[in-house]
């Protein structure tokens, strides 16, 4: 089943086609409105309504397309997560010392090897919370829920973000991860997340907002138990 992208009503086409090169595009019966327009569109545009927070467009990629490549999503968010905990490091721009406030605690454990295990774990970390989180909202308010499975959220959260690897520009300027503009760039990521979760969840703003927020608290403070662990066990 596909979805409207208007209303995320099922629908169970979303174009008929006559031949080779025309096709027509169905409307939903629900709201009316063709189920989605995105069929027709350039992927350029698609692109420009994600980075916009268009709705639509999540819905488009998340439910109409046969998103297949999710997972080197996850891998290249993950190495570039690494890069960065792994470029705070060594620096001691007056921003990094201020961003640490916020971060697990990786100064005194330069090591690449272990940066990757605290990344993977601080980002499996945060989809549990947030998968953990949704569910028991779930129980607490049936009425309103929109069941998706975990990979359905897994898709979602790497969706929103890859904002993030805008971070990339850093390996071409060198300045973007320690300095105060990474603040913008996070900003706008957890506004992209942000967007993707509610369009898979029937969530008000605040219960989003508050299941997020505890994912990311999770994400940069659960690592430190990693670091306690290693260092008790006297592996670094
Ligand atoms: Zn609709």
């Amino acid at each position: 089943m596909y979805q409207c992208v208007n209303c995320g009503a099922q629908v169970e086409e979303l174009y008929r086609r006559y031949s080779l090169n025309v096709l027509k595009l169905l409307k939903c019966e629900t709201c009316g409105s063709f189920a989605d327009k995105y069929i027709e569109y350039d992927p350029v545009i698609i692109l420009v309504d994600l980075m916009l927070l268009e709705k639509q467009a999540y819905r488009h990629l998340l439910y109409n397309c046969n998103l297949k490549a999710w997972w080197k999503l996850v891998i290249i968010l993950w190495l570039v997560e690494s890069f960065r905990h792994l470029s705070f490091c060594d620096s001691r721009n007056r921003y990094t010392q201020d961003w640490k406030l916020f971060e697990f605690n990786i100064d005194s454990h330069c090591n690449f090897y272990l940066i990757l295990l605290k990344t993977a774990f601080a980002l499996a970390s945060f989809v549990l919370v947030v998968f953990f989180l949704t569910k028991a909202k779930w129980h607490l308010r049936q009425s309103d829920s929109k069941r998706f499975s975990m990979v359905e959220l897994v898709k979602v959260l790497v969706i929103g973000g890859s904002a993030k690897l805008l971070g990339l520009l850093d390996i071409t300027w060198g300045h973007i991860f320690t300095t105060s503009h990474y603040f913008l760039l996070l900003g706008y990521t957890h506004l992209c997340l942000f967007t993707a979760y509610s369009v898979i969840v029937n969530n008000h703003k605040l219960e989003s907002l508050l299941i997020l927020g505890m994912g990311v608290l999770t994400y940069n403070y659960i690592p430190n138990f990693i670091s306690a662990a290693f260092e008790v066990l006297g592996l670094v």
